[in-house]
C-alpha cells in the first residue's frame, strides 16, 4: 500500500473550547519495498526496477530514528510490504515501546502464518485496503481480483487488536462512496481512514460527489455515535503539513532518506538525487529535515502546476470539512463514555 497522509483540522469541542484535535508525531516512513502485484489506477508508486531494503537495513532505519526522536510513528510501507516478510518482520522487531508500528497492506499475502504473527505482536496496527464493493475495489485495481480474497479473509482481520481499513475514493468512485462505506460497515468494519485519491485530477462534479458522500459518511458516524457506538475515524487524529503525503524521516528501499515521500511518484520520480538528503550511512540533521519539509510545498505547486493542486486541495478541504463536521459528536460521545 502506498504511503499517504492528510492536513490538519482544527476542531472545536462540544462545550465550544477550541481543541486541536490532531496528532503530528514525529514519524519513520519505511518504504520496505516498491515491489507490488497490484496496480491500483490511483498509485503514484514508481515499482519497478528497484532494491528491497534489506532486514539489517530495516533495523537501521528503526534505531537511527528512535535514537533521534525518542519515540513516535513507524509506518511500513511500500509497493506491498509483505512482499518482504523478513524486512517487516526484522523492522516491527527492532521498534522500542515508544515507537507506534503501523503495517500498511493490500492484503492479497495475509496468510495464516501472518495472522498468528499479528496476533503476537499486538502493538502493530494493521492497514488493509479495501474501497468497498467488489465492482470499485476490483476496478481501481484494474481488474485485478483482490476484493474476494480479501474479503474472505476479513473476519479474521477483525479479531486483530489494531486493525483499520483505507477506503480510497477515486474521482470515479466518489459518487458511491457513501454507499461502500456502507456496504464495509455492513462487513462489520469499525475502524477506518478515508483517502480520497491525491495529486491527480478531479472534475468539479466529482468534488461535489465527493462532498456529497462526505456528508452521507458523516451522518453515519453521527448516528452511530449517538447510539452509542464506538466507530473509529483515524482522519480525525491525523496531521500532516502537506496533503495526501507522508513528512518525516522517509527511508526508500534504496536505503536514501528524504523529508517525505514525494519521491516515490512516478512524475517526480527524476527529482531524487535533488531531494535525497543523505542515507542510512549519512543521515540527515532534524533541521536538515524540518527545512526540506517546510519547501515541498512550494515546490510542487511549481512541478505539477496549479490545476493539479487546486484538485488536491479541494479534496482535502472536503476531507477537512468532514472532520470538522464530526469533532463536536466525537467529542460528545467520547465524554458520554467517559462517564457512564
Ligand atoms: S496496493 Fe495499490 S496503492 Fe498499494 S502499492 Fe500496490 S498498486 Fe500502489
Amino acid at each position: 500500500m502506498a504511503a499517504t497522509g492528510r492536513m490538519a483540522a482544527t476542531a472545536a469541542t462540544a462545550s465550544g473550547s477550541g481543541v486541536r484535535a490532531e496528532r503530528w508525531r514525529n514519524a519513520l516512513i519505511l518504504v520496505v519495498t516498491r515491489r507490488c502485484d497490484l496496480r491500483c489506477a490511483y498509485c503514484p508508486t514508481v515499482k519497478s526496477g528497484e532494491p528491497d531494503l534489506s532486514p539489517a537495513d530495516a533495523v537501521r532505519a528503526m534505531q537511527l530514528f528512535a535514537e533521534r526522536y525518542g519515540g513516535g510513528d513507524a509506518k511500513l510501507f511500500g509497493g506491498e510490504p509483505l512482499l518482504v516478510p523478513e524486512v517487516v518482520r526484522a523492522a516491527i522487531e527492532a521498534a522500542p515501546p515508544e515507537v507506534n508500528v503501523y503495517l500498511s497492506t493490500n492484503g492479497t499475502h495475509l496468510d495464516d502464518d501472518w495472522i498468528a504473527w499479528l496476533h503476537a505482536h499486538p502493538h502493530v496496527t494493521l492497514t488493509l485496503s479495501l474501497d468497498g464493493r467488489q465492482r470499485d475495489h476490483d476496478g481501481l485495481r484494474r481488474g485485478a481480483a483482490s476484493h474476494a480474497p480479501v474479503v474472505a479473509r476479513l473476519p479474521e482481520l477483525l479479531r486483530l487488536p489494531r486493525f483499520v481499513v483505507t477506503q480510497t475514493i477515486a474521482p470515479s468512485t466518489a459518487v458511491r462512496a457513501a454507499d461502500n462505506f456502507r456496504y464495509l460497515r455492513e462487513l462489520g468494519v469499525r475502524r477506518f481512514n478515508l483517502l480520497p485519491g491525491y495529486y491527480i485530477p478531479w472534475r468539479a462534479e466529482q468534488l461535489v460527489a465527493l462532498r456529497e458522500s462526505f456528508s452521507e459518511i458523516a451522518a453515519e458516524f453521527e448516528a452511530a455515535w449517538a447510539g452509542g457506538d464506538r466507530l473509529y475515524l483515524r482522519n480525525l487524529f491525523v496531521r500532516a503539513p502537506l496533503p495526501f503525503y507522508n513528512t518525516g524521516f522517509v527511508v526508500d528501499s534504496d536505503r536514501r532518506i528524504y523529508a517525505n515521500n514525494l519521491v516515490l511518484a512516478s512524475n517526480l520520480d527524476h527529482l531524487r538525487e535533488r531531494f535525497s538528503l543523505g542515507d542510512l550511512d549519512s543521515p540527515p540533521s532534524p533541521a536538515a529535515l524540518t527545512t526540506a519539509a517546510s519547501q515541498a510545498g512550494a515546490f510542487l505547486h511549481d512541478t505539477l502546476g496549479a490545476s493539479v493542486m487546486e484538485s488536491t486541495a479541494a479534496a482535502d478541504a472536503a476531507l477537512t470539512a468532514l472532520c470538522n463536521r464530526l469533532y463536536p459528536a466525537y467529542f460528545a460521545q467520547r465524554e458520554r463514555a467517559a462517564t457512564a
